[in-house]
């Protein structure tokens, strides 16, 4: 198992090195989808509105970084939390359209990460790679196929997670590979953006890659690579996470990883008084209109 560096506390390199790849990576999809709208209304003389446009996928990273963070990370795989049934579903179909997933795959997958963190076992580690954030792309690609594709090999990470006919359908949906993503959910992502009075159908094809590629870099990408490789670490807890905050303000507290893979259940990710979990204080007010449930201090 090839060794990556750690560190006890954020430098000034690594911090910026993280602060470049964190903006490049989650903020490039939405830029491509701009420059689309842009070169859109050159060649056609379309009037596509550019700037709301922007400020709409700016507004659905936001949301759908939320959305997969909450229920399938800390209310499915961690059990902080439990949404009220009537918002749950609607969240999980949600999640569905923009990531393609169901949520149990998602959580065993995750679960599988922590069990065997940064071990040869580990579905996704920068220690099997030497740190390629490409690598660890496609490790938690093929990971996550493992466990969608071959539930059977994976029952110990399986305890409260839905297996319901809506689970099947996705996995069924899901072998079909290509064609059941180009056939069946673009088609149905393209509609739901087409109910917005400002997103005519060019405008719905091309917010696709900042909807899809703003949510993808800022989970798989920003949580699973950089959250393993550089960053502060306030304990050694035997694996490689790292926290990146204050640089994932807007990441709804995932980026304190370091927090989270030192005590899992907890559902407030920050430990030292500036650390602020901005995904756990907005829980807690939805905590007091009666969505979330159960919430663990
Ligand atoms: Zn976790
Ligand atoms: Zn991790």
């Amino acid at each position: 198992m090839a060794a990556v560096a750690m560190f006890d506390r954020p430098t000034k390199k690594k911090m910026g090195w993280a602060l470049f790849n964190y903006f490049v990576l989650t903020w490039a999809p939405i830029a491509i989808s701009g420059v689309l709208f842009v070169l859109w209304n050159l060649a056609t003389g379309g009037d596509l509105p550019v700037v709301t446009l922007v400020v709409f996928l700016l507004v659905m990273r936001q949301f759908n970084v939320f959305t997969i963070s909450t229920l399938f990370h800390r209310s499915y795989s961690h059990k902080q939390f439990d949404y009220h049934p009537l918002v749950e579903g609607p969240i999980r179909v949600w999640n569905w359209l923009f990531m393609g997933t169901g949520g149990r795959a998602w959580a065993i997958l995750h679960r599988w990460h922590h069990a065997d963190a940064d071990t040869e076992n580990d579905p996704h580690s920068p220690t099997k790679t030497g740190g390629s954030l490409g690598n660890i792309t496609k490790q938690t690609f093929q990971s996550y196929q493992l466990c969608l594709r071959n539930p059977q090999d994976y029952t110990r990470f399986e305890a409260g997670l839905p297996d319901d006919t809506f689970e099947h359908f996705v996995r069924w949906l899901e072998a079909k590979g290509v064609p059941g993503l180009v056939i069946f959910r673009i088609p149905l992502v393209l509609g739901v953006l087409c109910l917005l009075p400002f997103v005519s159908l060019p405008a719905a094809v091309l917010c696709l890659p900042g909807i899809m590629g703003s949510v993808w870099f800022s989970t798989v990408i920003m949580v699973n690579g950089l959250c393993h490789t550089m960053g502060y670490r306030n304990w050694d807890n035997g694996d490689t996470s790292t926290n990146l905050f204050p640089i994932d303000l807007f990441g709804w507290g995932e980026a304190l990883h370091h927090n989270h893979h030192h005590k899992q259940s907890r559902a407030n990710l920050g430990h030292r008084p500036w650390e602020f979990d901005t995904g756990f204080w907005a829980l807690w007010l939805l905590s007091k209109v009666g969505v979330v449930r159960n919430l663990r201090p």
